[in-house]
């Protein structure tokens, strides 16, 4: 008998990316290439499909062999009608989309959200491996999570369960406007785009930092963190704050739902002991003895791979293999 294959989407405003699994969740192959969201939904669905026979082709696989389908999309999803309500980068507004991918591939698709699949990978294959009660970070341009429980995601009443980006953590005075709407979210403090802000606004403020000395315009966190590992003071606080907004979000996580683990994702977690250290503390400092016990904070293992690893694990649910 031929090995199932399950196959993983994570659809990205730019690019999207393609893996197979196996039924262990083992990442076989993986491709990537353009969305071409901005030529409309159909060529972007033209696409999608040329790359997951692609992917299976590379594979030396057939696509007889393909058993599951699952994709993730950056926006708010709608799990049970398989309906994107809303996901900008992609420009989709009420797109049925598992419908049209379903009957594009001629098999079953199931659809979530991307930062949900990314923990669900993380937690099932990744960091997270044995261990049944996890909250996940994705720290990247935004703040995504998500919340696993025996295997599972939580998906609340409106799949929008374990949206800690955005939990309210400034205080009123140092509020900046969050892409949600609201204000002083961990998002505007923890995120890529929060921690260049931070930096932007001290070297504003004429605070002596080495960062003042690069390029403005092409400020990334990861020099914050580089030049905070060098001893730069202002560096140093940046560092502080979103660490300490990261840990008060987790202490709030833990009061809710009560992980043993959280999990650290996203290209702001490639910092490292830089970052989680100083988490750690806060977490340390702001959560109960009770529902800090034995609990740790690790920094995610799959990188950049666990959307697909995540989705792939969503469509070998819908072959009706466990999880
Ligand atoms: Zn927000």
């Amino acid at each position: 008998m031929k090995k199932a294959l399950y196959a993983g989407i994570d659809i990205g405003g730019t690019n999207v990316k393609v893996g197979l699994c196996d039924a262990g969740g083992r990442l076989l192959h993986k491709l990537e290439g353009p969305t071409g969201g901005a030529e409309g939904l159909h060529e972007a669905v033209r696409r999608i499909d040329q790359y997951v026979r692609r992917a299976v082709d590379e594979a030396g696989g057939h696509w007889s062999d393909v058993a599951g389908i699952g994709a993730g999309i950056p926006g708010f999803v709608d799990i049970h009608s398989g309906v994107v309500a809303l996901a900008e980068n992609l420009g989709w507004e009420q797109v049925p989309i598992a419908r049209i991918l379903s009957e594009q591939f001629g098999k079953p698709v199931a659809i979530e959200n991307d930062a949900n699949l990314a923990a669900l990978g993380e937690a099932l294959h990744g960091a997270g491996r044995g261990v049944n009660h996890l909250v996940c970070y994705t720290v990247g341009t935004g703040v995504g999570g998500g919340i696993v429980e025996a295997r599972r995601l939580v998906h609340g009443f409106g799949g929008m369960a374990g949206e800690l980006g955005h939990l309210r953590i400034a205080a009123e005075a140092e509020a900046a406007p969050c892409n949600c709407g609201l204000r002083g979210c961990l998002e505007t403090i923890a995120s890529a785009t929060g921690i260049v802000r931070l930096a932007r606004e001290a070297i504003g403020r004429g605070e002596g930092t080495t960062l003042a000395g690069l390029d403005l315009a092409r400020l990334e966190a990861k020099d914050v963190f580089v030049h905070a590992e060098a001893g730069d003071g202002a560096a140093v606080r940046i560092v502080r704050k979103a660490a300490d907004a990261l840990g008060l979000s987790m202490a709030m996580a833990a009061a809710v739902t009560n992980p043993q683990r959280f999990i650290i994702g996203g290209g702001v977690s490639r910092a490292g002991e830089t970052l989680l250290t100083p988490v750690r503390e806060a977490f340390a400092r702001y959560a109960a003895e009770p529902l800090r016990r034995q609990v740790d904070i690790v920094q995610a293992q799959l990188g950049n791979d666990a959307g697909i690893i995540g989705a792939a694990g969503l469509g070998r649910s819908l072959s009706g293999m466990p999880s």
